[in-house]
């Protein structure tokens, strides 16, 4: 199966040097290893454009991607990146990883690096300093611009400042990738504003781990795929990615409005400990949960706390009943409180439904992707996504389910993201 989407044949390949030499009927060729793979699908290297394997160098073995099969990956993604993406890339090289890696340069790296984590729109001054970081990461190496615009501080930049930062990228060759500014109740307003700065930078745009994370949008993934499409016929180059859940992973603090994460933890701490503050913290919370579709936070489970290991695993309806002695939304909302003070937790939010997942990785533009980091096995309670995400893509929604056939699997994880992002010498 070459990733091409094609039917897959029954052929001889022969490999030299680390790349594929031919492949055909080889009955006559030599060689010092020899696989016998009758009775198996043999498909390019995956690759996983949507990974947040900064921190390579300190695992080059990257086991997690190695298992499922990911050979190439991009991080970098949604905003976090390195700030000297040449360093780290030398660092990477030296360190020798099992697997080969690309990066893209982070807007909330670039931001925080120029104005901390300021709730304000750059000075003049400040722009002209994040287009020079954005322009010297692309000529160390990076191969686009992200940004994560529901975290602080991307939040707090509107579409003008990453329209001038996504031109620098554009203009050496690199794409836009976003984890958008919302992915539920506002979705088809982020999927416009990222594709407008699409098509005004000329840069191709890589919708980051599309999906509706809300059930009072449940369904919405038509309309999400719709604009995408619309765009395309326009000449905007947008493809997206997803992984194959139906709950996404990300921080404790995104539960918070973006106003209380201003600054360092000394000033969220603050916020969060003055009563009247938190009456009103509390108040926006339930309106966000309100609109989103949600009743209370149950939906909320613990990947991993510092402050308190014994958490992880356990949902904040768990942790409030068995912290506090009540599952109220008060009492919920109590204990992300005192985490968020204690440092804040990585969380798996159980937030989509099948309908969409399914819609969404039926789209031929959409990508198969991890969302992961470097993984060690045994470290605390991660969304499986880590370790099987191209695995349950085949196993679930092409065996079992049907959803998409086993050539075009191959391709999302192979030659679609190779031509998005110009990978050449990969995949078919
Ligand atoms: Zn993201």
């Amino acid at each position: 199966m070459d990733g091409s989407g094609a039917s897959g044949r029954r052929a001889d390949l022969a490999i030299k040097g680390g790349r594929i030499l031919s492949i055909g009927r080889l009955p006559a060729a030599a060689a010092t290893e020899t696989i016998d793979a009758r009775g198996l699908v043999v498909a390019p290297g995956f690759i996983d454009v949507h990974t947040h394997a900064d921190a390579i160098a300190r695992s080059p073995g990257a086991e997690n991607f190695v298992r499922m099969g990911v050979t190439s990956i991009v991080a970098g993604n949604c905003g976090s990146s390195a700030l000297d993406v040449g360093d780290a890339l030398t660092e990477i090289k030296q360190a020798g990883t099992a697997i080969n890696f690309a990066t893209l340069v982070g807007h909330n790296t670039v931001r925080r690096a120029v104005m901390g984590n300021a709730n304000r729109a750059p000075t003049v001054s400040e722009l002209a300093k994040m287009k020079s970081l954005v322009w010297k990461a692309l000529a160390d190496g990076a191969v686009g611009f992200s940004s994560g615009l529901e975290y602080v501080p991307g939040t707090y930049a509107r579409a003008p400042e990453i329209l001038e930062l996504a031109r620098i990228a554009a203009n050496s060759g690199g794409l836009y990738a976003s984890h958008m500014r919302n992915e539920g109740n506002e979705l088809e307003a982020a999927i416009e504003e990222t594709i407008r700065i699409g098509a005004e930078a000329m840069c191709r745009v890589e919708i980051s781990h599309l999906k509706v994370d809300s059930p009072s949008r449940w369904g919405a993934s038509g309309a999400a795929l719709a604009l995408i499409d619309d765009a395309r016929k326009r000449g905007v180059d947008v493809a997206a990615d997803q992984y194959a859940y139906t709950a996404a992973s990300s921080t404790l603090g995104i539960r918070f409005p973006s106003w209380v994460l201003e600054g360092d933890q000394a000033a969220v701490v603050a916020r969060l400990s003055d009563p009247a503050t938190w009456e009103r913290i509390k108040a926006e919370m339930r309106t966000l949960l309100a609109q989103r579709g949600f009743k209370d936070l149950a939906f909320s489970v613990v990947a991993s706390y510092g402050a308190d290991p014994t958490f992880n695993g356990l949902s904040l309806k768990q942790i409030a009943a068995k912290q506090q002695g009540s599952d109220s939304l008060d009492a919920q909302m109590e204990a992300a409180r005192q985490m968020m003070i204690h440092g804040g937790a990585s969380m798996v939010y159980h937030l989509m439904s099948d309908d969409d997942v399914d819609r969404i990785m039926k789209h031929p533009q959409v990508a198969i992707a991890s969302d992961s980091s470097v993984l060690t096995p045994g470290d605390g309670v991660p969304h499986p996504r880590g370790y099987g995400n191209t695995v349950r893509v085949l196993a679930e929604y092409v065996r079992k389910r049907h959803i998409i056939s086993l050539e075009e699997a191959v391709r999302k994880m192979t030659s679609l993201p190779a031509e998005h992002f110009r990978f050449t010498g990969r995949a078919c």
